[in-house]
């Protein structure tokens, strides 16, 4: 008998995990089902981004050659001030299609670090700032960021070539985008009404020390911003199946008691509105050993979350594009093993 359940147990198993692998089917009732939200202010289809844009944005940046924090902010050409300008031009472009709405605003700073030398090295951030039309909700903003700093092998060389295509002119991109589909009325067929204030931020320094995010938020409580929600966009540009089914990871602290927190809660938020066929959800603050501009917000207790691609490749990350063995590669020297 002991041995015919044995040789069952396994089949019963597989059956009852077919059986519930899906939530049960509701009780009829004739009592009336939950309020639902009624619905967002300004909301778009995945088919209303622009490939073009967002690839015409990280080429733009990666021509620059690179963006150091420390390369120059007065070269046209090259250096992290070509890269502001890029980002400048955009959102101008996007302020002038929705008659002036959208604020501009080049944030220049100072801020000392270990990676500037201990010494005070001169920022910039760029932030597309769209007021809220709600007196009570005008000085709450919800911010979308990305960082256009980049950085090669060495991070203390602002020489070298750093296209940061996927790091992070990628995060850059989604922001300019969130900002040509939210602010343009006619992009998407409708003229939205926001009642908090929508940021747009393209943030510098990040490589050094999470300088510029650092930077946002103070300039955000200087102009007496709550932060309502604060979403990173860093290294979100790889595909390594173009077209397959895949989730982008939407890290999010746990707060003191490891589990609930703002940013918890923010990413709960996230996965309501966005369904888990589309984010997945990381109960950790960033990837093991690595940080970004989310974290001076999960620091000061408020809503912060990092977006970051799939399976992210770190030869994308921190490299000098170089030719190794006769072919151009960004790839780290390989390892026999
Ligand atoms: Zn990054």
């Amino acid at each position: 008998m002991k041995s015919h359940i044995m040789k069952i147990a396994p089949a019963l198993f597989i059956l009852a995990a077919f059986a519930y692998s899906q939530d049960p089917i509701e009780p009829p009732s004739a009592l009336a089902g939950p309020e639902l939200p009624k619905g967002f202010a300004g909301t778009f289809l995945r088919t209303d981004r622009s490939e073009k844009f967002i690839r015409e944005t990280i080429e733009k940046l990666v021509a620059c050659g690179t963006r150091h924090s420390l390369s120059p902010w007065t070269d046209p050409r090259r250096g992290i001030g070509c890269g502001r300008d890029r980002i400048v031009e955009f959102l101008n472009g996007v302020s002038k299609a929705d008659a002036g709405q959208m604020q501009v605003v080049v944030d220049k700073f100072e801020a000392t670090a270990p990676r500037t030398n201990n010494q005070p090295a001169p920022l910039e951030n760029v932030y597309g700032i769209l007021p809220g039309s709600d007196p009570a909700l005008s000085k709450t903003a919800i911010v979308v960021s990305g960082h256009f700093d980049s950085m090669p092998s060495d991070i203390m060389d602002p020489h070298a070539d750093a296209p940061g295509a996927d790091d992070d002119a990628s995060g850059t991109a989604v922001s300019l985008e969130c900002a040509r589909l939210l602010a343009i009325p006619d992009v998407v067929g409708a003229v939205f009404q926001y009642r908090a204030t929508l940021v747009f931020a393209a943030v510098s320094g990040e490589e050094q020390g999470l300088l510029g995010g650092t930077r946002l938020l103070e300039y955000l409580k200087q102009h007496g911003y709550k932060v309502g929600a604060m979403l990173d966009n860093d290294i979100v540009g790889a595909d390594f199946a173009p077209g397959g089914p895949h989730r982008v990871r939407v890290f999010s602290d746990g707060g003191a008691d490891g589990e609930d927190s703002p940013s918890r809660e923010l990413a709960r938020a996230i996965e309501d509105i966005d369904g888990r066929d589309y984010v997945r959800l990381i109960f950790r603050s960033d990837r093991l050993g690595r940080g970004g501009d989310h974290l001076p917000f999960v620091k000061a207790g408020l809503a912060a979350v990092r977006f970051t691609e799939p399976l992210e490749d770190y030869h994308h990350d921190h490299q000098t594009p170089r030719v190794e063995n006769g072919s151009w590669r960004s790839l780290p020297p390989r390892r026999k093993t």
